[in-house]
């Protein structure tokens, strides 16, 4: 297989030399873009046209009668583009559509993921409504929709999921169709899945996966959500880091105190509380949990020198948030996300200003989120911050400690633990990742690579079976409004991503 693709290889480069010109001897991924762009020029109307009609059906994930609509519009779209659909149902859970392209004589399946539910609006914060479509030129003055004549590429589509995630779908569909006026077929089994609870934390994503492993347990993903970097080039993502919280709750007396009568002698929770905080982390954001990092992967070099190559929004943002000084001891912010992260989100004790009064209170609340990186676990944090907090001397309890207990231990914390999941991060340097970036920067997209978001997705799921490639390959522009009022998406971001898709699906061969 592998002695073949070299020898096309060679042909190709020796066909390149002889002809001495472009065009004929273009390789499969600029060939496809070429080709899309050329399509696309001539049909950006009929995209528009069933772009339009597919944001106008509300998207809500708990909105069951809109979700139903989707799915037999996304159905429709796909069949008519001679795909095999499949509607895979849980009950109480909105369907996740599954539509098939087969290559002849291909073995490998490559899964597009992409998301048809969108955020609720509050639709008094819109200018126009969230399921209106309303096209505005970049100044702002609406376009009409219903006509002929060409596109500025710099006016927006405006409507719930026009970005996020619905634009994707539609860049799909174009790609396809483009490649089929040109008679380009896939260059491997295509597999599209669109889900419809991305945006209510895909609850249920987990169970189709094993429901449907045959058709959700590809040999690698492309997750189509989110926005492309601010500086506009294209992204791919290799990661998201994992997550998990807590509650902690200190206790003193079980009344509040005289602090004049009682201060030095009867603790103090605020200040305890103070001290247990103080001792998870450092003044630049360093756990200092002892054994913590044990679990921790260090970055591979490849993820360090794509962190560093990541075009620098610093200054930008130290303006923007008003900061005057940074944690990470002198890292870069995208250097700082490969690390685990232990963030205080919330403190709750006693009362300042005119409602402070001089007495010890009863207890002292702290809430956590812990960001984790591979290979740690949910489990591994909450045994290291629990061993670490029993060497500190704290009776660890779970419920409201009764008078026995509180008479009979010095430091009690009540631990209350969230939800979480594991990280996941694709090796940058392997093959499948270089494979996409590679065809990105043949057709010119040189993309930034992050090794990881900040943020945390359920990556973990689309990684199993241990080691599935799972890449993160965002169309919609950084300022698309996401989640919020007057979501919209820029008809160029749309463009560029039918090339994109083209190009991937022409050319994921091997
Ligand atoms: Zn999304």
């Amino acid at each position: 297989m592998r002695a073949f693709a070299r020898a096309a290889c060679v042909v190709t480069l020796l066909a390149s030399f002889v002809s001495g010109a472009s065009g004929a001897t273009d390789s499969p991924a600029v060939a496809a873009a070429r080709e899309a762009r050329a399509w696309r020029q001539t049909h950006e109307r009929d995209i528009l046209r069933e772009f339009v009609a597919l944001l106008a059906i509300p998207n809500v994930a708990r909105d069951r009668s809109g979700i139903e609509r989707n799915v037999t519009a996304l159905a429709a779209m796909l069949e008519h583009r001679g795909l095999e659909v499949r509607v895979l149902r849980l009950v109480d859970a909105p369907p996740i559509v599954v539509a098939d392209l087969r290559a002849r004589g291909r073995a490998r399946t490559i899964a597009f993921y992409a998301h048809y539910d969108g955020q609720p609006a509050d639709t008094l914060s819109w200018n126009g409504l969230p399921w209106t479509p309303v096209l505005r030129d970049a100044a702002g003055h609406e376009q009409p929709l219903g006509v002929a004549g060409a596109l500025d590429p710099e006016s927006r589509l405006f409507a719930r999921s026009s970005g996020d995630d619905k634009a994707p779908i539609l860049a799909m569909l174009a790609a396809l169709d483009a490649m089929r006026a040109a008679k380009r077929a896939p260059a491997f089994n295509l597999r599209l899945v669109f889900e419809g609870e991305e945006e209510a934390g895909s609850p249920h994503l987990g169970a189709y996966m094993e429901l449907a492993p045959e058709l959700l347990r590809p040999d690698a993903w492309l997750i189509c959500d989110g926005p492309v970097h601010q500086s506009g080039r294209p992204l791919l993502g290799f990661g998201a880091r994992g997550t998990t919280g807590v509650d902690l709750t200190v206790y003193g007396p079980v009344k509040g105190l005289h602090d004049g009568h009682y201060g030095n002698w009867v603790p103090n929770p605020i200040s305890r509380l103070a001290h247990l905080l103080s001792s998870l982390r450092d003044d630049a954001g360093r756990v200092t949990i002892p054994g913590y990092l044990d679990a921790v992967v260090a970055p591979s070099e490849a993820e360090r020198k794509a962190a560093a190559a990541i075009p620098d929004v610093e200054p930008t943002l130290r303006g923007e948030f008003q900061i005057g000084g940074v944690e990470g001891a002198g890292e870069a912010l995208n250097e700082a996300l490969l690390r685990p992260a232990i963030n205080i989100r919330g403190f709750q004790s006693g009362n300042v200003g005119t409602r402070a009064t001089n007495t010890i209170p009863t207890e002292a609340r702290a809430s956590i989120d812990f960001r984790l990186v591979p290979a740690q676990t949910p489990a591994s944090v909450r045994a290291h911050l629990e061993r670490h907090l029993r060497t500190l001397g704290w009776t660890l309890v779970d419920s409201e400690p009764d008078s026995a207990t509180r008479v009979t231990h010095d430091r009690i914390v009540r631990l209350s633990w969230g939800a979480g999941y594991p990280p996941a991060r694709t090796p940058l340097d392997a093959p499948f990742s270089l494979e996409v970036a590679t065809v990105l920067g043949t057709i010119g997209r040189d993309p930034v690579r992050t090794p990881t978001l900040g943020g945390s997705v359920p990556m973990y799921l689309f990684e199993q079976p241990r080691g599935t490639p799972a890449i993160i390959l965002p169309i919609a522009n950084h300022d698309d409004n996401q989640h919020a009022p007057n979501e919209n998406l820029r008809l160029q971001n749309l463009w560029d991503g039918i090339e994109v898709f083209a190009a991937l699906f022409a050319s994921l061969e091997r």
